[in-house]
């Protein structure tokens, strides 16, 4: 699915309500609770806090999805097109950090990648 498919698919699920989308103000706050979801998820799963006994099991799929769903609500409300978006971050890792990580063809005969510095 193209994000252009996706932004499709979040619009026609908005367009059928008549609230709309919601400000970008209140868009921002959502995203920041998703991802304090998909945190909360990542702790109980990596970390070092445990859930309570009676907490329903979450999962870490599900709120990456709910992130996606509201970042989507966010552009097309704004008029972004995420596949340029998309593209334009690529091509900055691709150009300003293109030597900045140890790229698996340079490894040495040892299996281990050296960084450039070395
Ligand atoms: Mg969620």
């Amino acid at each position: 699915m193209q994000l252009s498919e996706l932004q499709q698919e979040v619009d026609r699920y908005i367009s059928q309500f008549q609230e709309g989308y919601f400000h970008p103000m209140t868009l921002v706050v959502r995203l920041a609770e998703e991802l304090g979801e998909l945190a909360r998820e990542i702790n109980h799963h990596y970390g070092e806090k445990p859930k309570k006994a009676d907490e329903p099991e979450g999962d870490i799929a599900l709120e990456m999805g709910d992130i996606l769903f509201v970042l989507a609500c966010m552009a097309n409300r704004l008029g972004i097109d995420l596949d340029d978006a998309f593209s334009a971050t690529m091509h900055k890792f691709r150009t300003r950090d293109r030597d900045r990580w140890t790229r698996r063809d340079r490894q040495d005969e040892h299996g281990e990648g050296r960084r450039k510095d070395e």
